[in-house]
């Protein structure tokens, strides 16, 4: 028997098809190329599973204010705001 490309159980096929690291190598310019880590863009090498948690446990936060949370609540609030300035607009 033949062995086909597209066979599933070929575990080969599985790792090649993996997502691939987007970071781009200082030394060489090209792409990195090693299989990314899941649930991120990079490898283990580039930074995945690196860095603070986001949110009040960050060393840097202060009293969460721009935090991206209250940015998106903001946001919402300034839509709010412009569409019944439309509204009154439109009533006057
Ligand atoms: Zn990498």
């Amino acid at each position: 028997m033949k062995k086909s490309d597209d066979n599933l159980m070929d575990p080969t096929k599985r790792l090649n098809d993996a997502p691939r690291c987007t970071a781009t190598a200082k030394s060489t310019g090209k792409r990195c190329r090693a299989p990314a880590v899941q649930g991120w863009s990079v490898c283990r090498m580039h930074g995945a599973r690196g860095g603070h948690a986001a949110g009040s446990n960050h060393p840097s936060w202060k009293h969460g204010e721009r935090s991206r949370e209250t940015e998106e609540m903001r946001k919402t609030i300034n839509e709010l705001i412009r569409a019944d300035r439309e509204l009154q607009k439109m009533i006057d």
